[in-house]
Order: C-alpha cells, then structure tokens, then sequence
C-alpha cells in the first residue's frame, strides 16, 4: 500500500505512555512532528515529552475520536491495547500502523506461535490448555519439564510455571489464575538473542544486527550488540524469519523478535512484539537511525534508515533503585544515560537504561 510522506508539522498518535512513547515522542519531535499520546495514566512518562496528550481508556470512542481528528496516523507503544481499538481508529478513517492483525496476533501466545510456524519461522513445540487433562496430556507429547503460559497479557515472565511432572499439573494452572493458557517445549537454548526489524508502506523492509539478550527473573537485563559470535547461517535466518513475519502481516513499523539460539545453532522464534523494544535501545546510541526514529519514520512513509552498527553497545536495564546511580553514570565518559522521568522508583520498575559504547571490534 502507497502512503505519502507525511510533511513535519503533521501530528502522530500514539497509544500508550510509557517510555517506549516517550522515545517515540522523542525521535519524532527531532523529526519536526507533533505527537498526541494517549493513555489511561494521568501523569505517564510519555507525556512529558508528547506535545499534547489525552488521558482516558484506550476505547474511550470520545477520546478516539479526539485523536482520529488531530493526527495523520496513529501508532502504538503497548500491544495490549485492545485490537477493536484499531478497527474503531480505522472506521474513523485514521491510518493506523502498524495494523489489527498484528496486535491480536502477538495478544494470543497459541495464535502467535500457529501464526509463526504457517509463516516458515520454527517455534517450540507446543500445546493449547483449557484444563488439567490438557496439561496432562501435553506433558506426555512435549516431554517435561514444560512451561506453562497464559495465553494472554503476561509479560517479563509473569503468568508463567515450569511444570515438572504430571502431578505438579494442577498446582500449575492454580499458579497462572486457572487461565486459557499455552504449554511450551523446553528450548534448550544456549543464548537469547533478538532482531529489530522495520517495514515501510511500501515493503521495503530492513533489519538491525542481532542483540544478546541477558534476563533475571524473566525480565531483560542487558542486551549486547551486535552479539558476538554471530554465525552467517543464524544471521541469515534470522532476517528471513523477519521478513517472513513482517510480510505476511503486512507490517509497518518496528517490530522486536525474541529468538533462541539453540545448540545446534538453529533459532527458534520466542515471541514478537509489535512495536519498539527493549532489546532495540542499544540503538539509540549504536546506529545512525536508532529503533524509535526507525518506526517514526516508517509509519510516517518517509524511507526507511541506515541498520549499520557505528559501535559496540552494551545495554543495561536500571530498574527501581539502580536509577540512583545516574551521578556516577553521568560521569563515565561512554556511558549515555536514558532515564525515564519516572519518579517513583519502585522495585523492578523499569526506570531507564544506560548505553556503554565501544568501538567496533
Ligand atoms: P516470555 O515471556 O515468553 O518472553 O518468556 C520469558 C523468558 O522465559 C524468556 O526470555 C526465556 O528466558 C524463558 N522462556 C520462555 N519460554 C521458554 C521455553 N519454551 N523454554 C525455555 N525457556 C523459556
């Protein structure tokens, strides 16, 4: 589909206000746009930086219709937002990226992994749950341990119970709230890695160099990039897997893929995300056009950027308390400090992230 380049001065909605908006706010203010975000937080940290903002529920129809009337194209931050959102954007004819389809895909984990496998990207082996006896018989097919997973709204590892053996079943689902959920394969992998990949109006598409990913509890720690030790064969792989899945969707935007390098070297597709991701802000000071002006860019129809690395990043995630370091942060001098905004420091919370660069080796 064509989409004429939006001129700067033109206005972008975004849903969502957390920092992912407000990077996106970030980058596209650089670019000469206005940005309207809207969240159902008073006080989000995007709104900060947005240059004007709506606080009210993601389907709230008067707010929607507030953003349809002020921007040329609307975006998002969050997946969770609900996908009738887009359909209800979409009926008040606001072009919106990247699309429907997209989000609910990436809202259902079973939908998502049937989605990634039709489109030729390898996944773990999996089953969907409804009871008990579906755990019990999943064990039997997928071998154990396995994980379990609601099917929807976990993230950074919540909703999540390794099951053991056939008698941890029910204390199992007890622990994810009884939910409709998905029982995964163990990926016996021996690094996580991610792309961030990008997709204009046009299909042009292009691809960051692969990240490594570090977590603690289910949440990212640290991504390393470009990942050392990155074979031809899993790079190449990793695009087409990319390219797959942004074609098929007809995407347009940024998207984060999860990967499992396994030991044999194949990847396994973990899970996408439709939107700028964590894993993408080595980015920010790695590349010429980091992730969040790549996905304004993209949605704006304006050519995609340069994915060349400039130099060797490692991230790193400060969450709650650790934003107190930022005096000694800011004073290494290749360190850049990302913070968030955010106040309230509270345990685990994501309160923003330092790059540490160095030269490419
Ligand atoms: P997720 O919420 O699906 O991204 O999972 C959070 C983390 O749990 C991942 O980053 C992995 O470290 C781990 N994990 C998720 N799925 C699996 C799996 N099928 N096998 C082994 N580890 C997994």
């Amino acid at each position: 589909m064509g989409f004429a380049p939006l001129a700067p001065g033109s206005t972008i909605g975004i849903l969502g206000g957390g920092q992912l908006g407000r990077m996106l706010a970030l980058a596209a203010a650089r670019l000469g746009f206005d940005t309207v975000v809207l969240t159902p937080e008073p006080n989000a940290c995007a709104t900060r930086v947005a240059t004007r903002s709506i606080v009210a529920a993601y389907d709230d129809a008067g707010a929607l219709e507030a953003l349809s009337q002020t921007a040329s194209v609307v975006t998002f931050e969050f997946e969770n937002v609900p996908a009738r959102v887009v359909e209800q954007l979409r009926a008040l004819d606001v072009a919106v990226a990247p699309g429907a389809r997209a989000l609910a895909v990436a809202q259902d984990r079973v939908d998502e992994k049937t989605f990634l496998n039709a489109c030729g990207a390898a996944t773990v082996d999996f089953v969907a749950v409804e009871t008990v006896a579906d755990i019990v018989a999943g064990l039997e097919r997928l071998g154990a341990p396995a994980l379990l997973k609601t099917r929807r709204e976990g993230y950074d590892g919540k909703g999540q119970a390794w099951v053991k053996t056939v008698a941890e079943a029910e204390a199992a689902f007890a622990a994810i709230g009884g939910k409709p959920a998905i029982l995964e394969a163990k990926a016996s992998f021996r690094r996580e890695l991610s792309v961030i990949a990008a997709r204009g109006w046009g299909g042009e598409s292009a691809a960051y160099p692969l990240g490594e990913n570090h977590h603690r509890d289910g949440v990212l720690r640290r991504t390393i990039a470009p990942a050392p030790d990155v074979s031809p064969a899993a790079l190449a792989q990793a695009q087409l897997f990319a390219r797959h899945i942004l074609e098929e969707l007809d995407y347009v935007g940024v998207m984060g893929i999860e990967l499992f390098e396994l030991e044999d070297g194949r990847l396994l597709v973990n899970e996408i995300a439709p939107r700028v991701h964590n894993s993408g802000h080595w980015t920010l000071d790695g590349c010429e056009v980091d992730q969040f002006e790549q996905h304004i860019r993209a949605v704006a129809g304006w050519p995609l950027g340069p994915v060349e690395p400039l130099a060797a990043v490692q991230m790193e995630n400060l969450l709650g308390e650790e934003i107190d370091a930022w005096r000694e942060i800011a004073a290494e001098p290749r360190a850049r400090l990302w913070d968030y905004g955010k106040g309230e420091a509270r345990p685990g919370r994501k309160m923003g992230h330092v790059n540490r660069l160095r030269p490419l080796g």
